[in-house]
């Protein structure tokens, strides 16, 4: 086969030495990875060519080159400590339900991840519909930590992929983004993502047609387009990020409402903690500028992080 004109497309997703590109009018293609391109994943910008003329294998064209990326979201991996699994996208969606037990600690996490990679995050209660079943206490923490996260300035969204309450909000908050779904297992992520991509099996039925690939496996991550505008990538194996790449300084600094007051405690090495002698975020604790919760959840994780941290590197 010969090659026809390079062309634009975003990857869909990838296997492999496969990948689907779209092109801009959302059509899929399968595509082999020319040698030489060393990373390549859901999202990337890629020039492509088509095959034109008689092709015995299943493939439609190749794909050249990739672009740079606005943005990248990597998962912990045992062997390079990192692995790149989408990319270029515009916002992530944190998703937190009343059952599983809501979390502050969980939700800091990811939101560290976030502001490290410099991706929007969004605060989403799901199974908002469940409120009415547990202990009006709980129910008030609940409430409190959402209103915490707002006046930090984050983006906060209570919604039921269940009754489809609040699920407006979230279809407009997505429009002519490109967005992806984060979560604990059961706080109902593939419930969301089925509520908002209401075609998603023809999508992929599409997708697998198209590309020769027969059964979509969802351990890939892959980029849907959204009736409304904009994309959703969709990838279960994102559970968590990484975080122990990062040092104390940095997940402080990705504590975004501890900012304004880092660099002005009496000690540089200020580790933050009640005994430290004139620790600005201390005070500001006592002086109600900043949230007892996310100090005593940066100690969880730094703590955590301590204790979760592969001692060296093992070689392949
Ligand atoms: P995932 O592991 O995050 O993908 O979660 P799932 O989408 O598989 O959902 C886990 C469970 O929670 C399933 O039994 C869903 O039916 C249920 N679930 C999901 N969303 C809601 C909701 O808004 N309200 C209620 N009550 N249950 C929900
Ligand atoms: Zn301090």
């Amino acid at each position: 086969a010969s090659l026809g004109g390079a062309e634009s497309g975003i990857i869909v997703a990838r296997f492999g030495q496969h990948a689907i590109v779209a092109n801009d009018e959302q059509q899929n293609f399968r595509c082999n990875i020319r040698r030489g391109i060393e990373s390549l994943v859901c999202g990337d910008e890629v020039v492509w060519r088509r095959f034109t003329g008689q092709s015995a294998n299943t493939e439609q064209g190749v794909i050249e080159a990739v672009q740079p990326r606005r943005s990248l979201l990597s998962r912990p991996d045992y062997y390079d400590g990192v692995k790149p699994v989408a990319s270029n996208i515009d916002q992530i969606l944190i998703i937190s339900s009343v059952l599983p037990a809501f979390s502050t600690q969980i939700i800091d996490r990811y939101l560290v991840a976030c502001e490290d990679i410099d991706i929007t995050p969004v605060i989403v209660l799901n199974k908002a519909d469940l409120l009415t079943d547990i202990e009006p206490a709980q129910r008030e923490e609940i409430e409190a930590a959402l209103t915490m996260y707002k006046d930090i300035g984050y983006e906060v969204l209570s919604v039921s992929a269940k009754t489809n309450g609040g699920l407006t909000d979230i279809k407009t908050l997505l429009q002519n983004q490109v967005s992806i779904v984060v979560g604990q297992s059961g706080v109902g992520k593939s419930s969301l993502v089925n509520a908002l991509l209401p075609d998603i099996d023809a999508d992929v039925g599409d997708v697998s047609s198209n590309s020769g690939l027969g059964q979509h496996t969802t351990t890939v991550a892959t980029r849907y387009p959204l009736p409304d505008g904009g994309f959703l990538i969709d990838s279960p194996g994102i559970r968590e990020f990484a975080l122990w790449h990062l040092d104390e300084t940095r997940v402080a600094w990705c504590f975004i409402d501890f900012r304004p007051f880092l660099g002005q405690c009496k000690f540089r090495d200020c580790r933050h903690q009640p005994q430290d002698p004139g620790c600005a975020l201390q005070q500001a604790v006592e002086a109600g500028d900043l949230h007892p919760l996310r100090l005593y959840n940066f100690h969880k994780i730094i703590e955590s992080m301590a204790s979760s941290k592969p001692s060296r590197a093992i070689p392949r």
